[in-house]
């Protein structure tokens, strides 16, 4: 039988996944399998510190994520369902809302490895499964043929990792520790079956310790500060007000880099101090105040926050190159994104938790050969929760009916899937520790949320991303947006019964301490 062209061989595969069925993006040898998979996850990436998302304020190059991006296709709007770390790592395993998978938030929630999960469906069709990195949800992995994994949130200088051997310090930094080990285990597989990788850096969670080749990276030249650093909190919801993540109140002397992190020594330790010890000296000298000590914290923060996203973006460099060496670039979909975005100073914040747009959305890239258009772009509002659909369709696995998501396929293959969700329903739970965000629940559109603080507060929000694109206030009480109210009060009712969240929340989803009493009964 004659090879088809590879533009025909093109359209054809795209075709076949509009359909939900897998194809083999590589060459005749290859035609009879799937693809592998190589999931690369880090840990509060957000897209204002990728280039390839082309932020306003350009605070850093990162030639090898933007690399997936140009190769690939690049998600705009790729949303969580619960902007913290262990939910949305439960979300992506399962699927499903944090109310169906029991993992609400980080501070007593503990996974029941038991569930069906992504991984496990793979596992049991014959793939490789491997996963290596940060893992924080508690229970140990389950559906893995290997695992080595951070205990909890792990440390940036010779981690401990676990296996279920035991527990073994890694000598190194962590996210070159992640890398070599991931291709380690890419070196020794099996090639003769298809693979799931998932490769999950800690970088760049706090407290954003960098490596010691990227100290001073930036030249100490001024990073540009986004247009809301001083936000005043006016015309919003009290619950913004009350937040504990500020520039100006929460960032600790670890945070801020007047202490060395944990697990650093020797010649590191040595370089690390070089650096920082007599830029911290003359901060201390000058004991900025106010406005200016928030300049300087952010300004710390962008160059700690940022150097460990460039060890990620070179740890993504060695990936890619790994394919390459191995001859298997062509039959490997790499998909790039992380377990929610973060704010870089937008609000006067760090961390992530709210519906606001910096820490609602997650980058997405997505290079798929033979499926994705190369430099292409998707703006539609895809999620976290999409993942296990699309990786069980890419397999030709059965979809279980109770999944949440759907499978990006359609999307990937460039198609304009006119029937696509135009809205997404949202909600966090953690409170009030470690951050003071309110439990808050919402529906999110193109253009539109609306918020609702649960509890004693009981108060809404409606924000407008065309007219106020940093969202800094509220039009709920407008009476020109009435209309607008009216339409989102409904979808996020619809969206309640769609995703089955009608029932009572369970005491413990927010955490340990007894939430404001207005909540017990739920919505
Ligand atoms: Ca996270």
């Amino acid at each position: 039988m004659p090879i088809p062209s590879p533009q025909v061989r093109g359209r054809l595969l795209r075709v076949l996944a509009a359909l939900g069925v897998w194809m083999a993006a590589a060459g005749p040898a290859r035609a009879d399998r799937a693809p592998n998979i190589l999931f690369i996850f880090a840990d509060d990436l957000t897209c204002q510190a990728l280039s390839c998302y082309d932020d306003e304020r350009r605070l850093l190059d990162t030639p090898n994520i933007d690399r997936l991006a140009r190769e690939g296709m690049r998600f705009d709007r790729c949303l969580v369902t619960n902007s913290i770390c262990g939910p949305s790592r439960a979300t992506i395993l399962t699927g499903k809302y944090s109310h169906k998978n029991g993992f609400y938030n980080n501070a007593n929630c503990r996974f029941d490895g038991s569930q069906p999960t992504f991984p496990k469906m793979l596992q049991a069709a014959g793939w490789q499964t491997a996963i290596v990195g940060k893992w924080h949800l508690v229970s140990d992995p389950t559906g893995f043929d290997h695992w080595q994994v951070l205990p909890g949130q792990g440390i940036y200088y010779n981690p401990p990792m676990l296996t279920p051997a035991g527990k073994e310090v890694q000598r190194g930094y962590v996210t070159d520790v992640i890398t070599d080990l991931s291709i380690r285990w890419l070196r020794q597989r099996d090639p003769d079956r298809p693979f799931l990788l998932m490769a999950q850096h800690k970088a760049p969670h706090r407290e954003w310790a960098p490596a010691v080749r990227h100290l001073g990276w930036d030249g100490d030249r001024p990073h540009a500060e986004p247009a809301t650093l001083f936000d005043d909190f006016a015309g919003r919801s009290r619950a913004v007000a009350e937040h504990d993540m500020g520039l100006d109140r929460t960032f600790t002397r670890l945070d801020a880099k007047l202490r060395a992190p944990p697990g650093i020594e020797g010649d590191d330790l040595a370089a690390w101090n070089a650096y920082y010890a007599p830029r911290n000296a003359a901060f201390e000298a000058a004991a900025p105040a106010g406005a200016e000590l928030v300049r300087w914290r952010y300004q710390r923060y962008m160059h700690d926050y940022l150097a460990c996203v460039k060890a990620v973006d070179e740890s993504v460099g060695r990936l890619l190159d790994e394919l390459d060496d191995q001859g298997i670039a062509d039959e490997t979909v790499v998909v790039l994104s992380s377990d929610q975005g973060f704010f870089l100073g937008e609000h006067g914040w760090f961390d992530k938790r709210w519906i606001f747009e910096e820490s609602l959305r997650a980058p997405l890239l997505v290079r798929w050969p033979g499926l994705t258009p190369p430099g292409s772009t998707c703006g539609k509002i895809v999620s976290l929760v999409d993942f296990a659909p699309t990786f069980l369709a890419l397999a030709r696995l059965p979809l279980p009916a109770d999944l949440q998501g759907r499978a990006l396929q359609p999307l990937l293959a460039g198609d304009t899937a006119a029937d696509w969700r135009t809205s997404l329903y949202y909600r966090y739970y953690e409170f009030p520790a470690p951050h003071h965000v309110r439990p808050h629940r919402g529906v999110v559109t193109d253009r539109h949320k609306l918020v609702h603080y649960e509890g004693d507060l009981d108060e809404w929000e409606l924000l407008d991303r065309e007219a106020d694109p940093h969202e800094t206030r509220s039009f709920h009480d407008d009476p020109a947006y009435a209309d607008t109210r009216r339409a989102l009060e409904a979808e996020l009712e619809r969206l309640a019964r769609e995703v089955d969240d009608l029932g009572p929340v369970p005491r413990e989803a927010y955490g340990d301490a007894p939430f404001p009493a207005a909540a017990a009964g739920g919505r």
